[in-house]
């Protein structure tokens, strides 16, 4: 996942200039939607082989002060946490000016990179004087640019990429790493909250990882977790939420760093369009998963509501079929301490390995019980199969005319291969190649 840089500031000072700028001619994509009109602009690019997401977090139409103001406020609490690196626009010419001030109080309250990038200084030699004044937001990086004349660009994105590139550095925190994923009140957090509020668990908050302040470290009978709550922040404005961009950016982010992804869903409310969004993100990535269907607590139970309910998420989530199902309380923690167990087995079968012999053994059986179809007059022979690598589990099977194997005969294969070897949770590749 590339990192996100965010530009931030209050209007006028040139941000959308600098983003046009800084994207070249790659037509910005602007989103129409009322409400959150230009909320979402970004585009990706790069800089001396560093690549980043850059995100304009807004034209903000000035209706009044105080509507502007908690507009940028929350432009900027978003920025924080949703960005890697931050661009803090401000305007020479203007000066500090209050807004300015409000929003560097708030940038400065986390410690991620903030550049802040002086604009419109055209003329700097003329303008040197008044850049002093803006040393007073506190902030280690300073650059005076000029949007509009492209001056000083190549400097201020060498100290953008300088942080990028020192994120990717950091050290991520020993264990195995959960995402909890899923829609807004799925009951993300009350899981992180009650997993780590458990007598047995010993919690560590983990200060300093810039890359996701809110981390959970904890620990259970000597195993380690993290676990990463998309929610990010406990309480959420709805504004944020309808972020639509930051939400997904944010799922995607974290399943790419996940080992194992939790899908919580709403028991109450059963599996939405929202949710099978994000259970395809955490498919695309070929990440384990369990689906966790949550406030069991509060659904309504008759008999077989268990068995319904299951068949009625592998209908809608047809591509997880191997994902397993567990029913959860995050309030009253029913089954919360075995979703840690079932993890830790989900992660095993994801790294776990197949001897070469074993698995000729059951291709071979399988190739056996049911030949690979003669296509276009053809006879295919399947010669041999071997596991070229774990996390995800990929299995090459090597056979005279790999392009007439059937994507329906590679499905039968991985359904032969889930029965002899489990892979519980886990996505499996298949792919077919000339023996030579
Ligand atoms: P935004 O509201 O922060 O996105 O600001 P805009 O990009 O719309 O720019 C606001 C105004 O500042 C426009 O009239 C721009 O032409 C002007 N502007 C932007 N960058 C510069 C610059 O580097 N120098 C000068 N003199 N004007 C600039
Ligand atoms: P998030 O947005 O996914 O982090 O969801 P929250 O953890 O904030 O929970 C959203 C709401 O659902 C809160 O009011 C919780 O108290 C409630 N909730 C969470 N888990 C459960 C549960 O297992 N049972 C019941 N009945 N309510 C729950």
């Amino acid at each position: 996942m590339k990192p996100i840089v965010a530009i931030v500031g209050r209007p006028n000072v040139g941000k959308s200039t600098l983003f046009n700028k800084l994207v070249g001619d790659r037509v910005a994509i602007v989103d129409d939607q009322p409400g959150v009109t230009r909320d979402r602009l970004y585009r990706e690019t790069e800089w001396c082989g560093t690549e980043f997401v850059l995100v304009d977090t807004g034209g903000l139409e000035p209706r009044n002060n105080d509507f502007m103001m908690s507009k940028i406020k929350q432009q900027a609490e978003v920025a924080m946490n949703e960005a890697d690196v931050i661009m803090f626009i401000v305007d020479a010419k203007a000066g500090v000016t209050a807004l300015d001030e409000e929003v560097a109080y708030i940038l400065r309250k986390k410690n991620k990179p903030v550049i802040l990038c002086v604009n419109k200084v055209d003329d700097f030699l003329a303008q040197q004087d008044d850049l002093y004044d803006f040393w007073s937001l506190g902030f280690e990086h300073l650059m005076p640019i000029s949007a509009e004349h492209k001056s000083n660009l190549g400097d201020m994105l060498d100290v953008i990429t300088e942080n990028i590139n020192k994120l990717e550095l950091q050290e991520e925190e020993e264990g195995l790493k959960l995402a909890i994923i899923g829609r807004p009140n799925a009951g993300k957090s009350s899981l992180v909250n009650r997993l780590s509020g458990e007598e047995r668990a010993i919690v560590s908050s983990m200060a300093g990882t810039t890359r996701d302040a809110i981390d959970t470290s904890i620990e259970f009978d000597d195993n380690k977790y993290i676990l990463i709550d998309t929610a990010g922040i406990r309480r959420k404005s709805k504004v944020e939420e309808s972020l639509e961009y930051y939400s997904v950016l944010r799922a995607i982010k974290t399943i790419k760093r996940a080992d194992v992804c939790l899908l919580m869903l709403d028991g109450q409310e059963g599996i939405t369009e929202q949710d099978k969004r994000i259970a395809g993100i955490a498919y695309e990535e070929r990440k384990p998963i369990i689906v966790v269907v949550n406030k069991w607590d509060a659904v309504e139970k008759e008999t077989m509501t268990m068995k319904h309910m299951t068949d009625e998420l592998y209908e809608e989530l047809p591509f997880l079929s191997y994902a397993p199902i567990e029913f959860v309380s995050a309030l009253t923690g029913q089954r919360t301490l075995r979703l840690l167990e079932h993890a830790d087995l989900v992660y095993g079968e994801y790294t776990k390995r197949i001897s070469t012999g074993l698995l000729n053994g059951v291709i071979k059986e399988a190739t056996i019980m049911n030949a690979p179809p003669t296509r276009k007059g053809r006879l295919v022979k399947i010669n041999y199969a071997t596991q070229v690598s774990s996390a995800p589990p990929k299995f090459v099977v090597f056979c005279n005319y790999p392009e007439l194997v059937h994507f329906s005969y590679l499905r039968y294969l991985e359904n032969r291969l889930r029965e002899s070897f489990g892979f519980e949770g886990c996505p499996i590749d298949i792919m077919t190649q000339t023996k030579n």
